[in-house]
């Protein structure tokens, strides 16, 4: 049995709202969940699939045209999976896409932009007008220039300066955005008149990927070399392919965000070590081995706390150690995080995830 079609077309804006169908394509339970659920980004932004197509089996599908029946070592599917992955076979990979709507500000969209291998259409601000909505720093997020690093930031500012700074911000986003309401109201055109807005300013889009480039995107983007803010959006395209793909998820994050490239004298040390002799590797070349060594940190956790039953207080309490809440979630705490805040409570914390059935991941 199907859905009517709906007359008014501007409810496939809402995925929530949109009718389902009975369908012979391969469907995978947890993308289902997951279509229309906002993953938030930031203050006022987010991420949420909108669509998928195939899955862990359509990789695996589509892998066994070129393997054959023949291949009988590669019988389990989870082992054909992480052999892809490991060897670089990854066609059947590409196979798998997702579609998902984001709203962010306009300088994470122009990082964002620059992976060509995804599809995207944004909102037009020619043709509609842009709400005033900024992407406001918090306290922390106001942090000094690197010292060592000449595209990151250093320390958090002293608190009196960061107050000052941040009021600044905020008059500043203001003005532009009553300028530009001025300026529609003279009549000025809307193509124009966005010229005096920031790029903090948010703004939306679809965006498609495959799970091949999705998965290289994601190693250059949730990474400590890249943007904070861009890695909030790459955190939550790591919950859509978590959901659309475990076994490629699982095996994305052992051998391609867990790995680390080697040169050959860093490899010459590695087997130095494993023979007893020491590390000869020094100064700045030394660092950066040793860098490459360290485990990388652990994947984020999106704690859905309405459904968890999280009380007003102990939001505030995420929010004040500056873990970043928004709406019912909240991202980017680790088990070990939320253990050293909460104590005894994080263990009935736990508790409720799992009585609510979540599978809280990431520590
Ligand atoms: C931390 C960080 C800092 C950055 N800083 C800057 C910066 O200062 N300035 C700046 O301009 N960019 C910057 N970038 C963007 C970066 O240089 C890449 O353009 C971006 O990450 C996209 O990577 P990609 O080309 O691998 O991905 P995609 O565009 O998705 O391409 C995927 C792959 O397809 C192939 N491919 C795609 N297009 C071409 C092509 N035209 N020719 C040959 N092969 C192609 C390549 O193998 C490529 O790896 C930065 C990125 C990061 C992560």
């Amino acid at each position: 049995m199907t859905n009517p079609q709906p007359d008014n077309p501007k409810i496939f804006a809402d995925p929530a709202t949109m009718p389902t169908y009975e369908t012979k394509r391969l469907t995978v339970p947890s993308a289902e969940a997951l279509i229309g659920v906002p993953l938030r980004c930031l203050d006022k932004g987010f991420v949420r699939l909108v669509d998928y197509m195939g899955g862990d089996a359509r990789v695996v599908q589509s892998a066994r045209v070129s393997y054959g029946e023949g291949t009988k070592t590669i019988r389990d599917d989870a082992a054909l999976i992480d052999y892809l992955i490991r060897n670089a076979h990854t066609s059947p990979i590409e196979q798998v896409e997702t579609v998902t709507h984001w709203k962010l500000p306009i300088f994470v969209a122009r990082q964002i932009v620059r992976t060509r291998t995804a599809s995207l259409n944004e909102e037009s601000a020619r043709y509609s007008i842009l709400g005033n909505e900024f992407w406001v720093p918090s306290l922390e997020e106001l942090r000094a220039q690197s010292s060592t690093n000449k595209q990151m930031s250093g320390e958090v500012l002293p608190r009196e300066l960061a107050e000052k700074l941040l009021a600044a911000i905020v008059a500043e986003q203001q003005s532009g955005y009553t300028l530009y309401e001025e300026l529609l109201r003279q009549g000025l055109s809307r193509e124009v008149a966005r010229i005096v807005l920031d790029a903090a300013v948010y703004t939306e889009w679809y965006w498609k990927i495959d799970a091949k480039n999705l998965i290289d995107t994601l190693r250059l983007r949730d990474d400590s070399h890249a943007q904070p803010q861009t890695q909030a959006y790459a955190r939550a395209m790591k919950e859509v392919l978590r959901a659309v793909a475990p076994q490629v998820y699982a095996s994305a994050d052992e051998h391609v965000w867990g790995a680390a490239r080697f040169g050959r004298s860093e490899r010459q040390a590695l087997a130095d070590m494993l023979d007893g002799v020491e590390c000869r590797i020094e100064g700045g070349a030394r660092d950066r081995f040793v860098a490459k060594l360290a485990i990388a940190k652990p994947n984020p956790l999106y704690l859905p706390l309405e459904r968890i039953g999280f009380a007003d207080e102990e939001v505030m309490r995420l929010d004040g150690h500056g873990i970043r809440t928004g709406g019912d979630l909240v991202e980017c705490a680790t088990r070990g995080a939320l253990r050293s805040l909460f104590g005894d409570t994080a263990e009935d914390l736990f508790r409720r995830a799992d009585a609510a059935g979540l599978v809280l991941r990431g520590w």
